[in-house]
């Protein structure tokens, strides 16, 4: 039987961030859409492999195809229209059977492979489903949970899809060139071809968020040298009367505030700046201008949260903070362990990884005669060795 697969990567895959498509980026070395071609071209009951790239990738894709027997086409502005293509390449010398696959689930297993390819036959397709185990839960627009969803009659589908050839081509040419389907079950089921569902694999995730593919290197089991980098921040923001103060995302009444452009939360400055350092991505003002007004009055849980991403994005995991308040009044003491509670909520990490101390300055200096409030940070974060 002749078995042909599409892998499609046409995709500018953005939500993973880094600069790249999510099928170009590395994993353990080597491009991810390298792996998935691998896959199906490493199995000794695939014909051909045929990759659907977007014209924009063609570098990048000459690279990461290197030396393996592959052809390409470039796909269109969705996934239907791309998987069109791909259909279309094939006719001068139809396959029986065409597996169609995201080059972005590079964890795709020889097993699955055979037993979507023993379960497709010419009346039906065959795609990988797994059973729901989370809850599940419908959510309003603020993203808190409204209404429970049953999981029953509910199951995952992933790829690759299998179907007999010619009539999955047929439904493809019978669809309009507008039609958007999810994916080529939806499109299949919708031309009256029938697909039966077989076991799929939990590791045939697909890399669509950051953390993705660490998480595909510990399935392969890559061990990665890790390194740990240590930022600092300092901020002073100035004293002056008011009712209460913004420090570490905790409201602290009394009669002192804090002067700035945002909530002049200056441990949360320090703390955000510390964590740009370990990334080399400058600091606050750089991010977050002064002079420019849509920040005035902002929760700076807001500037905390952006270097959050930026560091998620360069695969870097926060380890540890340690902040500093320097001033003689208010008294921090009070209202440590809330600092503490509300950091670990801001930055997802235990309490044990977090603390917060406060010193005076013996009523020297500007912090000692109360001119002003400084907060000084230092975080360790963890990266792999490059
Ligand atoms: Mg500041």
């Amino acid at each position: 039987m002749n078995c042909a697969v599409i892998v499609v990567g046409a995709g500018q895959g953005t939500r993973y961030g880094g600069e790249i498509p999510k099928q170009y980026q590395r994993l353990a070395g080597i491009p991810v859409f390298r792996h998935t071609l691998k896959a199906f071209l490493d199995h000794p009951e695939v014909s051909s492999v045929l990759a659907v790239i977007a014209p924009d990738d063609a570098a990048l894709f000459a690279q990461a195809s290197d030396e393996l027997n592959v052809r390409t086409v470039f796909g269109g502005a969705t996934r239907t229209a791309s998987v069109r293509a791909g259909l279309a390449a094939l006719q001068a010398d139809p396959p029986d059977i065409v597996l169609i696959h995201d080059a972005a689930r590079p964890m795709i297993s020889k097993a699955l492979i055979s037993r979507l390819i023993a379960n497709t036959t010419a009346e039906h397709g065959a795609a990988p489903s797994l059973n729901l185990s989370d809850a599940l839960k419908r959510i309003d627009a603020h993203g808190m949970p409204v209404e429970d969803v049953s999981r029953a009659g509910l199951v995952q589908v992933q790829t690759p899809q299998a179907f007999p050839y010619a009539p999955l081509m047929n439904a493809y040419a019978n669809a309009r060139e507008t039609s958007a389907f999810a994916d080529d079950l939806a499109l299949a089921k919708a031309a009256g071809l029938n697909c039966i569902l077989v076991a799929g694999d939990m590791d045939n995730f697909k890399i669509t968020h950051a953390g993705d593919l660490e998480r595909a290197e510990r399935v392969l089991g890559v061990q990665k040298p890790m390194l740990t980098i240590t930022g600092t921040g300092y901020d002073v923001h100035k004293l002056i009367p008011g009712k209460a103060m913004m420090l570490c995302g905790v409201s602290i009444p009394g009669d002192l505030a804090l002067l700035g452009h945002s909530d002049a939360d200056a441990a949360l400055h320090a703390l955000t700046d510390a964590i740009l350092g370990t990334i080399g991505a400058g600091d606050i003002g750089d991010h977050f201008p002064p002079s420019d007004p849509q920040w005035r009055g902002t929760d700076s849980k807001v500037f905390l949260a952006k270097a959050m991403v930026l560091l998620a994005r360069q695969s870097a995991r926060l380890l540890h903070v340690d902040l500093t308040i320097i001033c003689e009044r208010p008294k921090i003491k009070p209202h440590r362990q809330a600092m503490r509670a509300r950091l670990s909520e801001l930055l997802d990490l235990p309490l044990a990884r977090i603390s917060t101390k406060a010193t005076t300055t013996e009523g020297l200096g500007f912090t000692g005669r109360g001119e002003g409030l400084a907060a000084m940070a230092t975080v360790s974060v963890q990266v792999s060795a490059p």
